[in-house]
């Protein structure tokens, strides 16, 4: 493969970075925007961008940043917080911030890498939406929400630019196990996060629940020629979770 650069929004932790990780170690040039980081030394092959996914200039020099290293030709959209309340608890402002986080910075990253991909005569989006798009559980109205939008977007992505050589596929995962997935537990059993973290993991057909690199492993797929007819679809990465009831 020739060299290419991977934008991937939200890599500083969770999937974002096991996603940046693996492109690297497929040959990617991959350049890791997000707000923190976790491993602050920033791991070979991987340029680190402190980016505010909710910022149409950060998103658009964030993609500059990376297409001066190599050809902008991936987008991984990973960033993402889950704030829990019903449509009536949820405040406004909290609304808000968990839309522009999980929704609309998927389309701010996409608005800027999809012109610069088209150019280089394509390339390949995979957008981190969740299974709580799909099928969802009391007391995360907003998360729901915005993640059922981001199936929307990715379609209407998919279709606004096949004939650009642009590819969008939207990624759901069950429960993974991430700092994001760990703070829900503690926030939700203060007096024993494991227990909740079991609970879990029984809901899922496997019996665990996932690991990033489960999850980065799609979409590597994704992103990789092997997927060059595969647009505008939704990749269930649950360990079995939606396929019961
Ligand atoms: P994570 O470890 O918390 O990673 C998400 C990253 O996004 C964090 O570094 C977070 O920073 C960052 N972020 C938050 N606001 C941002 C902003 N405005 N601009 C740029 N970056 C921002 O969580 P994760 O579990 O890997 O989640 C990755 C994606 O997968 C999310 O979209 C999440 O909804 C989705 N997902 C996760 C699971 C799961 O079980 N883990 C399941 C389904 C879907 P802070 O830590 O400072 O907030």
């Amino acid at each position: 493969m020739g060299r290419r650069s991977a934008v991937v929004v939200g890599g500083g932790s969770g999937i974002g970075a096991a996603c940046a990780r693996l492109l690297a170690g497929a040959g990617w040039s991959v350049t890791a925007g997000d707000v923190r980081f976790a491993d602050p030394g920033a791991p070979e092959g991987i340029v680190q961008v402190t980016a505010d996914a909710t910022s149409p200039d950060a998103m658009a020099e964030l993609v500059r940043r990376a297409d001066a290293v190599a050809p902008v030709r991936g987008l991984v959209y990973s960033a993402g917080i889950e704030r829990h309340g019903s449509a009536v608890t949820t405040d406004p402002a909290v609304w808000d911030v968990t839309h522009d986080v999980n929704l609309k910075g998927a389309y701010l990253a996409a608005r800027a890498a999809v012109p610069v991909m088209a150019a280089h005569g394509g390339g390949s989006i995979a957008v981190i939406s969740s299974i709580q798009g799909l099928a969802t559980q009391k007391g995360v109205a907003a998360y729901a929400a915005a993640k059922a939008g981001a199936f929307g977007l990715v379609r209407a992505m998919a279709l606004d630019h096949a004939r650009d050589g642009v590819r969008v596929n939207a990624v759901a995962p069950g429960t993974i196990d991430t700092p994001l997935v760990r703070q829900n537990a503690a926030e939700m059993t203060p007096d024993d996060p494991e227990r909740a973290l079991r609970e879990w993991a029984d809901m899922h057909a496997l019996g665990r629940i996932g690991r990033p690199e489960e999850v980065a492993s799609v979409v590597a797929f994704l992103l990789s020629d092997d997927a060059s007819f595969v647009t505008g679809a939704t990749w269930v990465v649950d360990g079995g979770l939606t396929a019961a009831y």
